[in-house]
């Protein structure tokens, strides 16, 4: 993995606390039973320039999201 910014492999693993730990709400996501609309986020950040990269959990973001009627999308 590298940085998108300088190409750096120095990346290290965390996460982003606003004072609490940041949550993406995807707009009008179904509310589960068991869970809430709140998907979590984690953050690598680059030792070198000191970008920082948010990434959310895109399994959570389907479920969330998937309609009945829609079963195209990317998967990668
Ligand atoms: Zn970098």
């Amino acid at each position: 993995m590298k940085c998108l910014r300088c190409g750096s492999e120095s990346l290290v693993d965390g996460a982003i606390y606003s004072p609490i730990r940041t949550a993406f709400r995807p707009q009008g996501a179904k509310f589960l039973t068991l869970e809430t609309g709140d998907i979590q986020t984690k953050a690598i950040m680059c030792k070198n320039c000191g970008y920082v990269e948010i990434i959310g959990d895109a399994m959570k973001l389907r479920r969330l999201t998937s309609d009945a009627g829609e079963s195209s999308g990317n998967i990668t």
